[in-house]
């Protein structure tokens, strides 16, 4: 039945609405435009940064690893998705992600955390949930809900200074009794300064996690 549909409305590129839409939601020419980083990104930030551009030493997380850079068509394709606009596109760029994830070599995790949501999901339509699913399958492990967030400080906690100058405002923690081990893959939809990573993986680290690597789609 889509297939008939998709003949009769040809699925439109996400970014310049034309009609020869290919792959992960865009045509050719803006598929071009888009900055992939993958593998070949900094292991930092997940971008192929400039010097001095990068996210601040001493982070939470081992690595980020996305899948394109937050501009141009990209940033259409995910806001496209974030926004539950497209589940075809976005079950695409879920799978587009496991299969680098794959093709990454990194340690199979224990378990697959998905960063907590700042609100309630567009049309209870969770982009993070679905790749969480992708990555989970790929791995061989059990997707685990164990971090929570709520707006405000931790108590009798300050944010230090890093924190407040990236503007993190919420606290986040992990469910009471919480215990893991080995590596664990944290994933997230978009990756902007940093601050939520690693507050994520600071969290995860007290735990017992040996290490956190984190997947996003964009950064
Ligand atoms: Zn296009
Ligand atoms: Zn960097």
């Amino acid at each position: 039945m889509s297939a008939f549909i998709d003949l009769l409305f040809p699925p439109l590129c996400v970014c310049c609405r034309s009609q020869r839409r290919q792959q992960l939601g865009l045509c050719p020419d803006c598929l071009a435009r888009v900055e992939l980083t993958g593998l070949s990104a900094c292991i930092r930030c997940g971008r192929h940064c400039p010097p001095g551009k990068c996210a601040p030493l001493g982070h939470g997380y081992s690595r980020v690893l996305s899948l394109a850079a937050y501009q141009g068509p990209w940033r259409q394709v995910v806001q496209n998705v974030k926004f539950g606009r497209d589940r075809a596109v976005a079950r695409e760029l879920a799978r587009e992600l496991a299969a680098l994830a794959k093709a990454s070599g990194f340690p199979l995790p224990r378990a697959v955390v998905p960063v907590p949501g700042a609100g309630k999901n567009w049309r209870n339509f969770d982009i993070i949930a679905m790749m969480c699913k992708e990555l989970a399958v790929t791995a061989g492990a059990p997707i685990q809900k164990v971090l929570l967030r709520r707006p405000g400080r931790p108590p009798q906690v300050e944010l230090n200074y890093k924190g407040r100058l990236e503007g993190l405002e919420d606290y986040i923690y992990t469910a009471e009794g919480t215990m893991l081990e080995g590596t664990v893959w944290l994933v997230d939809d978009v990756y902007t300064t940093g601050a939520t990573a690693d507050a994520c993986a600071r969290a995860l680290l007290v735990t017992g996690a040996g290490r956190v690597y984190l997947f996003v789609l964009a950064a």
